[in-house]
């Protein structure tokens, strides 16, 4: 189980998209002060949706 709670960037040049799984390369590159907990009413990542 790889899920987490949603957190996404705040980061302006990031897709506008959050992410909920701990696997995603993409989350995972969000650097700790840029990221948000949260979906911001943004919609899921492409990979964490396709991650189990
Ligand atoms: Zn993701």
């Amino acid at each position: 189980m790889a899920k987490v709670a949603p957190f996404h960037s705040i980061k302006l040049n990031t897709r506008n998209v959050h992410h909920n799984n701990d696997k995603c390369t993409e989350g995972n590159n969000i650097e700790v002060q840029n990221k948000r907990s949260g979906s911001a009413g943004r919609p899921l990542c492409e990979s964490c949706s396709k991650l189990p």
